[in-house]
C-alpha cells in the first residue's frame, strides 16, 4: 500500500510544525511519498516564504537593494534547520539561487525555490530521497501542464524510490525553464504524484479539520463534512468554498483515488474524505451550502417567445460574443432571464443589450442587480422527500424573497438567487433548518 501525503505551508512553517509532520509520517509506514509546500505563516501577521520570494525577485529586477528580503528568506530555513538539529547546510543552494535571481531566471523560478528548499529540509529530516520536481513534473513549451508525459516520467522515477519527498508547486518546460502552477498549486502536485504511484489514498494535511458544511464567516463553527463526492466538491468550490486547489481533483478523480483532508494540528480527527462514489448518506440530507454575491439578471420579454425557434441561442450569442459566461438561464413562456456575474457584465452592459436588441427584438429588457447565488448541494437530496420544501420554508420564515430557483438535472443541487443583502441570512436559515434543527 502507498499513501501520498501533502503538507500545506502552515504545517511546515516552523521546526515545531516539522516535528508534528515527522510524527504523522513515521506513525504510518505507508506514508511513503511526501509533497511539501513552502513554509507558510507562523502567525497571522507573518509572511509566507512564497510571497517573500516574489518580493525579493521583483526587488532584484527593479535594481533595488534586495539583501533584506533575501536575508529574511534564508533565516526562515535556517531557523527550521537549527530547530531540528539537522546537519544540513543550504548555503550553496542560497548562493545559486541569488545568482539565478541576478540572471533573471523568472518569477516562477523564484517562487519555486520555496518548495524546493523546504523539500530538501524535509527529506533530510525524514531520511527520505529528494526528487527535484523539475525533473519529473513536465510542462510543454507553451507552459501547459503535460499530464501524460509527467505520469510516465514520474512513475518510472518513483519506482526507484521506496520513500521520497517531491516538492509541490512547480515543474519544468522541455528546455529546463521552471514553471509553477497557480497559487496553492502544491495540492495539484500531490494529486499528480498520487496518480503516478497509484496510491490508495491522497492525504492532504492542512490547518483545518476538513471541509466545512458552510462558510465559517457566516455560520459560527459549522460542522465538518465527513464524506463528500468529487462532484459535490466541484459544485461547492465553484460557488466559492475552498480548501483544496480546484485543479487538484482531476488527476485523482480520474484514477479513483480518494482524498482525505486532515489537520496537522489535530491528527486524531478523521477530517473529510473526498470520494468518487459512496453509499454513505450525508447525515443532514444536504452535504454543503456555498454561495457568491455580485450577480446580475438580464430579464427579456417578448410575446410568443415560446414559438420562436432559436431565441435562446440568439440571446446567449450576445453574451458569448463579449466573452461573458452565463451562470443560469431560467425561463417562462414569454420570458427568459440570464444570470451573469456583475463584474464581467457591467463594463460591457450597453454593447450586450444592443446586440440582444438587434438579434432578438424583445419587447422589454429589464436588469436586476445586486443578486447573490446560493447552492445547496447534496447527493442524498434526490432520494429525500421535501428537501426543496425545507429550503424554501426556511427562507420564507427568515422573510427572504427568492428571486430565482434552479435545480441541476442530477438533482444534486438547488441554486437559489436572493438579493445580496439577504445572502448571509439565507445561508444561516438553510443551515439552521438542516443542521441545527435536523428536520
Ligand atoms: N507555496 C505556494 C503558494 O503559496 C504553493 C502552495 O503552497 O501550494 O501559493
Amino acid at each position: 500500500m502507498k499513501k501520498v501525503v501533502k503538507f500545506g505551508g502552515s504545517s511546515l512553517a516552523s521546526a515545531d510544525q516539522f516535528r508534528k509532520v515527522g510524527n504523522i509520517i513515521h506513525e504510518d509506514p505507508y506514508r511513503r511519498y511526501v509533497i511539501p509546500s513552502a513554509p507558510g505563516k507562523r502567525h497571522s501577521k507573518d509572511t509566507k516564504v512564497t510571497d517573500l520570494l516574489y518580493r525579493c525577485y521583483d526587488t532584484v529586477c527593479a535594481g533595488r537593494n534586495y539583501h533584506e528580503d533575501l536575508f529574511a528568506i534564508k533565516s526562515r530555513y535556517q531557523e527550521i534547520i537549527r530547530g531540528l538539529n539537522l546537519e544540513l547546510d543550504l548555503s550553496g543552494e542560497f548562493d545559486k539561487m541569488e545568482q539565478r535571481f541576478l540572471d533573471r531566471a523568472g518569477r516562477d523560478y523564484a517562487a519555486s525555490r520555496g518548495e524546493y528548499l523546504n523539500g530538501m529540509v524535509l527529506a533530510a529530516y525524514l531520511g527520505y530521497d529528494f526528487v527535484d520536481s523539475a525533473e519529473v513534473i513536465c510542462f510543454t513549451e507553451d507552459g501547459e501542464f503535460d499530464a501524460e508525459r509527467t505520469n510516465r516520467v514520474l512513475s518510472a522515477r518513483l519506482m526507484q524510490s521506496e520513500r521520497a519527498v517531491v516538492p509541490g508547486f512547480y515543474g519544468a518546460m522541455p528546455d529546463g525553464t521552471i514553471k509553477t502552477f497557480s497559487r496553492g498549486g502544491s495540492d495539484i502536485t500531490g494529486a499528480i504524484v498520487a496518480r503516478a504511484v497509484q496510491a490508495s489514498i491522497y492525504e492532504n494535511w492542512t490547518d483545518v479539520s476538513g471541509f466545512l458544511l458552510t462558510d465559517p464567516h457566516i455560520v459560527k463553527d459549522p460542522v465538518v463534512i465527513r464524506t463528500i463526492t468529487y462532484k459535490e466538491l466541484r459544485e461547492l468550490s465553484y460557488m466559492g468554498a475552498s480548501v483544496l486547489h480546484d485543479e487538484s481533483i482531476f488527476p485523482v478523480r480520474k484514477a479513483g483515488i480518494p482524498i482525505n483532508i486532515r489537520n496537522t494540528n489535530a491528527p486524531d480527527e478523521p477530517g473529510t474524505m473526498i470520494v468518487k462514489t459512496t453509499g454513505v448518506k450525508s447525515p443532514y440530507t444536504i452535504t454543503g451550502i456555498a454561495g457568491k454575491k455580485g450577480f446580475v439578471a438580464i430579464n427579456i420579454e417578448k410575446d410568443r417567445m415560446n414559438s420562436e425557434i432559436g431565441f435562446g441561442r440568439k440571446v446567449l450569442e450576445a453574451f458569448e460574443h463579449f466573452g461573458i459566461s452565463f451562470e443560469h438561464m431560467p425561463s417562462g413562456i414569454d420570458t427568459l432571464s440570464v444570470f451573469v456575474s456583475e463584474e464581467s457584465f457591467a463594463p460591457q452592459e450597453q454593447a450586450v443589450l444592443a446586440m440582444i436588441n438587434r438579434n432578438c427584438q424583445p419587447d422589454i429588457i429589464t436588469i436586476d442587480t445586486d443578486l447573490a447565488l446560493i447552492a445547496v448541494v447534496g447527493r442524498s437530496m434526490k432520494d429525500a422527500r421535501g428537501t426543496a420544501g425545507r429550503v424554501f420554508a426556511s427562507l420564507a420564515h427568515a422573510r427572504i424573497n427568492v428571486r430565482m430557483i434552479d435545480q441541476g438535472s442530477d438533482e444534486e443541487n438547488i441554486v437559489i438567487g436572493v438579493k445580496n443583502d439577504d445572502f448571509e441570512s439565507a445561508i444561516r436559515a438553510i443551515y439552521q433548518i438542516f443542521v441545527d434543527a435536523r428536520i
